[in-house]
């Protein structure tokens, strides 16, 4: 197991009331530096917080913990439940886990948050007025890390979507937009391809919209929404999405802003709140007082915010404003003719530090006079439903593509409760009626429908029959039907 050190240290800025404890992991590469560049600043500004610090990571890695983190850190988080993170690297070569994953998912962190602004003139850009807030779903979609081999050509990966999930989420997106004075929350999906997860999704936010009559609403299908907000990111305010379409249009829309550099986020649970800056550890700038710290600044901004202190993170980010207006920049940032002198991480934090108390007076000063409270998502009591099965898809491998034989045969299984009602490849219908020209694979889904609620053990009968025809069964899905909707999706072409 590795050393973890856990050590406390407290800050003197502000002793009028007890201090938050928070953890703190310096990280690697340039991590060390911009987590010290960080502190200072937001000690110099008054933040009232007693620091526990954790070490994960590189070293902890090539200790032999897979995962990066030990026990021990594990409970400094569970304590203090505020986690501010720099970068870490993840060593080459497989067997490491992501620690970012592995710490959303354990510690339920559902909310990702990631302010995405553009700092014109004094950070290049083609997007001068850009001031959105992505809000991605973090534990649910593509990411439940459920894959399967199902047979030699085809593999399988599961994605969730779950009512209280997405309730959070949107939950989540209403309230801070409510909190931090914005005017629109907008949903991405991609409901008209995945009717059941994405519909799901778009479902319930047009349902908890209805209980924010103050904020406009809007849904735009994602890839046109994503080509919207690359285009004219000045339309969008708050924008909640699921996970995969969350972790790619983050990332966009943090790039367009000038600089992925200057972005700081937040991962939110019901318990635990994580923050961080988004990039990585640059390793090759390590130790070199190169590095810009306004990223994890930004992220320790929205941990002052979440744990009340929102009168120090104003103070905070409104000097490093007036720093950035000021024209002091460093290397990733500096341009000529705009720029008045490229400083290192050290003396940007400095001249951070020096501003503490001003506010710019050509970009927006920001307000968190509001916002001094952690965001609580209250969900719903679930509505009971009538379920009921009403059939099942039969997963099978066969390596022969003729499809019409293999449905002809299906066609021999006499079963009382269900009937052979389509076979489809890829989700296209082959039989009956199928198109010679559908390319079809080894993998087959097979729907048998019944006419009335069935139960398991006539699945199971079935799924006897259909194994004693000769069939090899990878897997099934059962049909059902919520309130008399049915609530599986069609074959194409069917
Ligand atoms: P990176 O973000 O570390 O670097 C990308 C580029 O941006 C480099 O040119 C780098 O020099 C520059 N850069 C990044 N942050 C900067 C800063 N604060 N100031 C100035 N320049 C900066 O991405 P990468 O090179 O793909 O990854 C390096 C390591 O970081 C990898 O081990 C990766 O796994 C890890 N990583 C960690 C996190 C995290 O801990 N949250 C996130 C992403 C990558």
């Amino acid at each position: 197991m590795s050393t973890t050190t856990i050590t406390s240290e407290k800050t003197t800025a502000n002793t009028q009331s007890t201090p938050v404890p928070i953890t703190v992991a310096y990280g690697d590469g340039i991590g060390p530096e911009i987590m010290q560049a960080t502190l200072d600043i937001i000690k110099a500004a008054g933040a009232n917080v007693a620091i526990e610090i954790i070490e994960i990571g590189e070293k902890v890695y090539l200790s032999g913990n897979s995962a990066g983190i030990a026990p021990e850190a594990w409970e400094s988080l569970r304590r203090t439940k505020v986690f501010l993170k720099a970068p870490i690297t993840t060593p080459q070569g497989g067997g490491f886990k992501s620690l970012n994953v592995t710490t959303r998912k354990m510690l339920g962190l559902y909310a990702n948050v990631r302010p995405c602004v553009s700092y014109h003139p004094f950070v290049a850009t083609k997007h001068p007025v850009m001031d959105v807030i992505i809000v991605r779903e973090n534990e649910e979609d593509l990411y439940a890390g459920i894959e399967h081999q199902q047979t030699p050509e085809v593999v399988q990966c599961l994605k969730l979507i779950t009512r209280p999930g997405t309730e959070k989420i949107v939950r989540y997106a209403f309230e801070y937009a409510r909190q931090y004075g914005r005017k629109k929350v907008t949903c991405f999906s991609k409901d008209n391809i995945m009717k059941q997860t994405d519909g799901l999704f778009h479902k319930v936010f047009d349902e908890i919209g209805e209980e924010y009559p103050d904020l406009e609403k809007e849904h735009w299908i994602v890839d046109i929404g994503a080509a919207k907000l690359a285009d004219t990111p000045e339309n969008f305010d708050v924008i909640v999405m699921p996970n995969l379409y969350g972790d790619i249009l983050s990332d966009v829309a943090a790039q367009i802003t000038g600089s992925v550099g200057l972005a700081g986020s937040a991962n939110i649970g019901e318990e635990v709140a994580m923050f961080e800056a988004i990039h990585g550890s640059a390793p090759r700038r390590a130790g070199q007082n190169l590095a810009n710290p306004s990223g994890l600044l930004l992220g320790a901004v929205q941990m002052l915010v979440h744990i009340g202190q929102g009168d120090i993170a104003e103070r905070v980010h409104n000097a490093w404003l007036k720093t950035l207006e000021d024209g002091i920049h460093t290397y990733d940032i500096f341009q000529e003719g705009v720029s008045k002198e490229k400083v290192g991480t050290k003396e940007f934090a400095q001249a951070v530090i020096a501003r503490v108390g001003q506010k710019p007076s050509q970009l927006k000063a920001v307000s968190y006079a509001n916002a001094q409270k952690t965001i609580q998502v209250k969900l719903k009591p679930a509505v009971p439903v009538k379920m009921e099965t009403v059939g099942v898809d039969v997963f099978l491998y066969c390596e022969d593509r003729d499809a019409q034989k293999l449905g002809e045969k299906l066609e021999t299984i006499k079963s009382e409760d269900f009937k052979l009602y389509m076979v489809t490849n890829r989700g296209v219908k082959v039989y009956p009626n199928g198109l010679p020209e559908t390319f079809c694979t080894d993998h087959w889904r097979v729907r048998f429908k019944a006419e009335k609620h069935v139960n398991y053990t006539q699945i199971i009968k079935l799924l006897q029959q259909v194994t004693e025809g000769g069939f090899e069964i990878i897997k099934t899905e059962n049909l059902c039907r919520f309130d008399g909707v049915d609530v599986f999706s069609a074959g194409q072409g069917a």
